[in-house]
Parts: C-alpha cells; sequence; structure tokens
C-alpha cells in the first residue's frame, strides 16, 4: 500500500483468478500504425500455440511476458504491468492512481482518450495550453494536482521532451503520480523508465502497437514502483480479470526476442520521416519537429480539411482534427517508401 493509492483502490477487495497453468487499397497513414508489419518470428509463436493450448485459460498473470518486459528494460518483474494494449493500461490508471479533489493536469492538445477516461471515472481535469511551438511547458505542471499525465512524444504534435524536464518535473511533484505515455517513444525519444527506481510517483507506460507493429495484438504495459503496479492489478483483477490471451502473450514474448528487426524497422520508419518532413517542407508545408512515427504539419496557404477531402479522392488516409488551434494541420502518418510515393503523388495534384 502506498500514500499515492485512491481511497477507492485501499478499500477494492480485487477478484482472484483460478491458478492457470503456464500464449485494400487504400494508403492509410491516419491512426499511426506501422507499415512493416511485426517480427516474423510473432506470427511463428502465434501458429506454435497448438489447439490444445487454445482450450485453456491464458495465465491471468501474463509472467512469461512480464518477464520478458522487465528483462527488456533492466527493473524487477513486480515493476511491471500488462494491459490489452496501452488504452487499457490507462483506463486502469485513469480508474485508480489519480485523486478526485484536485485537477488532473494535461496538455490542451493530447491524446483525445484523456479527457474521456475523466468524464467516465469523474475525475476533475485541467487543459494547460501548449507554448507557441507546440510545446510541454514543463513549468506549468506545479501546481495543486490530481496527478499529471501527457504523452512523450507529445500527440498528435510529435513534439518530444528530454529526460532533464522530466526530471525537473518529478523534482517538484511528489506528491501525486506523474504517468508519462510514451506510445511513440521508440521511434527517437528518450524513455523515463530509467527514472522509476528513483522517482516512486513515476509510471510509465508503452505499447506494441507502433514500434513493434502489433496494433493488433493489443498489448501494452506500465513501469514503476511496485507499490503503483500493485493498485494497477487489484483494479485489473477486479474486472473479473481481463488478462492478455494466450496468442497476445506468445506473440508479444517473441517480439522482444527479435531485437534486430525492432531495431531495423524503427530506423526505417524514422528514415522515412526524416524524408517526409523534408519534402513536406519543400511543398510549403510548416512541419512540426516529430520524434515519433507521424508528422504534423500545415500548408501555409492551402486549408487543410480541403487537402484532407482531396488526398481522400486519391485513396489516401491522413488525420484531420477539428479542434480549435489546430484545425488546419494535418497528421500524417509514416507509411513505407511505397505509400509515400503515392501521398506525395496526391499532393502534388493538389497543390
Ligand atoms: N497513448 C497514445 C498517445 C496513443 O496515441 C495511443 C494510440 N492511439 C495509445 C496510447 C493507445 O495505444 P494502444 O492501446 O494501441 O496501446
Amino acid at each position: 500500500m502506498s500514500r499515492f493509492w485512491s481511497p477507492i483502490v485501499k478499500d477494492l477487495v480485487p477478484y482472484v483468478p483460478g491458478e492457470q497453468p503456464k500464449l485494400s487499397k487504400l494508403t492509410k497513414l491516419n491512426t499511426n500504425e506501422n507499415p512493416y508489419g511485426p517480427s516474423p518470428k510473432v506470427l511463428e509463436a502465434i501458429k506454435s500455440e497448438s489447439n490444445d493450448a487454445l482450450r485453456l485459460y491464458p495465465d491471468p498473470n501474463s509472467d512469461v511476458l512480464k518477464n520478458t518486459i522487465a528483462n527488456y528494460h533492466n527493473v524487477n518483474v513486480e515493476q511491471v504491468f500488462v494491459g490489452n494494449g496501452s488504452d487499457e493500461v490507462l483506463a486502469h490508471i485513469f480508474h485508480g492512481l489519480f485523486q478526485h479533489g484536485k485537477p488532473l493536469l494535461f496538455p490542451d492538445i493530447t491524446y483525445s482518450f484523456y479527457p474521456v477516461y475523466c468524464s467516465l471515472y469523474q475525475i476533475p481535469f485541467e487543459a494547460i495550453p501548449l507554448d507557441e511551438s507546440f510545446q510541454v511547458r514543463i513549468e506549468e505542471y506545479r501546481g495543486i494536482n490530481g496527478g499529471i499525465i501527457f504523452p512523450n512524444p507529445n500527440a498528435p504534435t510529435g513534439s518530444f521532451l528530454a529526460l532533464a524536464e522530466i526530471e525537473r518535473l518529478l523534482a517538484v511533484n511528489n506528491e501525486t503520480v506523474v504517468v508519462i505515455d510514451e506510445a511513440y517513444v521508440d521511434f527517437g525519444g528518450e524513455t523515463a523508465i530509467s527514472l522509476v527506481d528513483r522517482y516512486p510517483n513515476l509510471l510509465v507506460t508503452q505499447t506494441l502497437s507502433k514500434s513493434r507493429s502489433l496494433a493488433g495484438l493489443r498489448v501494452g504495459y506500465a513501469v514503476g514502483h511496485p507499490d503503483l503496479i500493485e493498485a494497477l492489478e487489484r483494479i485489473k483483477n477486479s474486472f473479473n480479470s481481463y488478462p492478455l490471451d494466450r496468442l497476445a502473450q506468445a506473440g508479444a514474448v517473441a517480439s522482444f526476442e527479435d531485437q534486430e528487426y525492432f531495431e531495423q524497422t524503427c530506423h526505417s520508419v524514422i528514415a522515412e520521416r526524416e524524408e517526409m518532413v523534408q519534402r513536406l517542407g519543400a511543398m510549403d508545408f510548416q512541419v512540426l519537429p516529430s520524434k515519433a512515427n507521424f508528422v504534423f504539419c500545415r500548408h501555409r496557404s492551402r486549408e487543410a480539411l480541403a487537402l484532407a477531402e482531396g488526398l481522400r479522392e486519391d485513396g489516401v488516409i491522413v488525420r484531420h482534427f477539428d479542434k480549435p488551434r489546430i484545425n488546419q494541420y494535418l497528421r500524417i502518418t509514416v507509411g513505407r517508401p511505397e505509400d509515400n510515393e503515392v501521398l506525395f503523388a496526391s499532393l502534388q495534384r493538389l497543390l
């Protein structure tokens, strides 16, 4: 038990699961999937889960996967929580680790699921404006709060805060939980997992959906102090236990075992992103610096919505947000070189 637990978590009597012995044609650039697909070893591992294995329930604790993640990040297994995508991990965090009497702080342009979770769990929040260059202003996350969360790199902007900035925040905010959502960290960011041993109020979430190209498998995780992880386990086990299924556990483990493929594909995405930034700039787009697998950009003279619609006519789907301040921007996922050729051919036609 820790002082960061909410009263709901403290009083929770979790469900204890029974023991389970120890598995188009369109150019789609709108939801930040990875175009390369997972390591071939993932599918091999999934296929080797036999009919007989599938007959049985999965390990409710995902022990093998948790150990794999702990080894990968050089932390203890008690510091790892896994869920069906980082969205589920985040849902559990919102459910039980933020204090309700004070506002949760997050940027006013960020992952749009955060306010949704706030309303679901009745958490008051304060959205703090990004600065003129769309950067998170760390010094504004210091007041009284019920917790702090932001993605690093941020979404949908792609901008990245150095680890020293995260540490600056943790140095002055040790009373409430700070969550760094690192869904896109492998495309050039730096993980804050190295700080979890020093800051018991820090939780870092990551996902296999982006850099490991497993959005369809639904695997995400959190790393932090064992007390925070225990809170998440209590919440999970109070939902009639949502373990990862056998195929997800087996596939996720195999993904971590193919480091070479992971590095190669991340490298390809980063190289293609830099190429896109150059080419968009040459076409009179203003492009925000990105450390993610997408770019956020606005054309200096053309309407974003009209461009998005024109691209769609050519079979290219990008993301346009109908929101104040960013409604002239497009978020474009980095595809393979051939996807990006289709994108640029269409832009050439439209501009
Ligand atoms: N955090 C951020 C910032 C995201 O953009 C996403 C993906 N939309 C997620 C978390 C959730 O990803 P997943 O549930 O696939 O792990």
